[in-house]
């Protein structure tokens, strides 16, 4: 008897749990700026994967985010936002086009993206122009890597300020995207598959 009550009454819970897991930036904030590039064709997909553009977060992740951008704020920084959770349909398609390559991790293994735990941004200034970081989002070739100096010293001042205020909030870097940041909180949560609705 004992057994059945718990079956019945634990499960639903652990379902909304998940569900309730992530949250939207805009519930946060409204300062942060979007260029959602998967919502558009102007991508390395050059496709639209994405019905509309939002940035889906799992709540600590976003919390954490907007911290670090009312950090940027006080600088007379923002945060512009390329891309966040990421549906494992939508790494299975970018598989496809780019296989075994560092750029796109297997969705056998999903990346931080389908964990709602990894984010694609730059710091856009107080005129919303972006701050110049030595390449485009997504350029995949080592100008793009932390490890490369051979860049003005303007913008590698820029990728450093970055890179500290988010290090500090608890984001971790990969070598290789100077866009692409992680919260090591929530690194190995689950891999989900869920589209948003799109308003
Ligand atoms: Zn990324």
């Amino acid at each position: 008897m004992k057994k059945i009550l718990l079956i019945c009454c634990v499960f639903p819970l652990f379902i909304f749990a998940q569900n309730n897991d992530f949250v939207n930036i805009k519930s946060l904030s409204d300062d942060f700026v979007f260029d959602i590039k998967y919502a558009t064709d102007n991508n390395f997909l050059k496709q639209k994967v994405y019905d509309c553009g939002e940035c889906y977060l799992r709540k600590a992740t976003a919390e954490a985010l907007h911290k670090a951008n009312e950090e940027f704020k006080t600088l007379g920084y923002r945060i512009k936002i390329f891309d966040c959770y990421r549906p494992l349909s939508v790494q299975k398609k970018m598989w496809k086009i780019l296989p075994g390559t560092h750029y796109v991790a297997n969705p056998a293994k999903g990346s931080k993206h389908n964990r709602g735990a990894a984010v694609d941004l730059t710091l856009v200034d107080a005129d919303g122009k972006e701050l110049d970081m030595g390449t485009p989002f997504d350029f995949f070739g080592k100008q793009a890597h932390h490890t490369f100096t051979q860049l003005p010293k303007k913008v590698l001042e820029n990728r450093k300020l970055l890179k500290d205020i988010l290090n500090k909030h608890n984001f971790k870097s990969i070598y290789s995207e100077w866009w692409h940041y992680e919260f090591r909180p929530e690194m190995q949560s689950k891999i989900e598959d869920f589209t948003w609705e799109c308003p």
